[in-house]
């Protein structure tokens, strides 16, 4: 038996208006936001892998990582976040991530752990040794001698993990080091 199409229209209208008067209110479970995130605490942050830079919100619990996502107020993802992004709290939460200094001295054939104090000071030392043997005071060019106060021997590389204010501090302390060799990954 041929269906007209307004019989077609009139039955669809039935059927929808039944299903609507047969649903009830969904209730919320247990990924409902709020529920997922009540009593924690929120905390907004940048995503530490590219130059997008992707707005994250970070959800803790007595100061451990429970919950990453994206921050549906950024206005550059909007929430939203790639397979990469979504995964941070992996990183956070991992028992195969290192928690220690790893030192492996120049001709060793294995790591040893070592405090943060000693790799501070070590890395100070180093950095101090390198900039004092590449450091160039003067420069001639065309018969004529420039002071240039230059560390040739060094250069700073800004990552994507670093929001505005420790670019700032960062190449505050490139310049202080005589660095002009001074690059940045995110370009945004
Ligand atoms: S979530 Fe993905 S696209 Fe966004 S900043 Fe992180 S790595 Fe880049």
């Amino acid at each position: 038996m041929g269906v007209s199409r307004r019989q077609f229209l009139k039955g669809s209208g039935l059927a929808a208006g039944a299903v609507a008067l047969g649903a009830k209110p969904a209730l919320a479970g247990p990924d409902s936001p709020e529920l997922r995130t009540k009593g924690l605490q929120t905390t907004t942050t940048v995503c530490p892998y590219c130059s997008v830079g992707c707005g994250m919100i970070v959800h803790t619990r007595g100061g451990k990582i429970v919950n990453i996502e994206g921050d549906p107020e950024h206005p550059i993802n909007r929430g939203s976040l790639c397979s990469k992004g979504s995964a941070l709290y992996q990183v956070a939460n991992n028992e195969r991530r290192l928690t220690k200094v790893q030192y492996r001295a120049p001709g060793s054939d294995h790591w040893q752990e070592v405090s943060w104090n000693w790799a501070m000071d070590r890395i100070a030392t180093l950095m101090k040794e390198s900039r004092d043997r590449h450091f160039v005071t003067e420069e001639t060019v065309g018969g004529r001698s420039y002071a240039v106060n230059r560390n040739d021997g060094m250069a700073f590389l800004g990552g994507a993990a670093l929001d505005s204010e420790e670019c700032y501090l960062w190449s505050k302390f490139a310049r202080a080091m005589g660095v002009g060799y001074l690059e940045h990954q995110a370009r945004i």
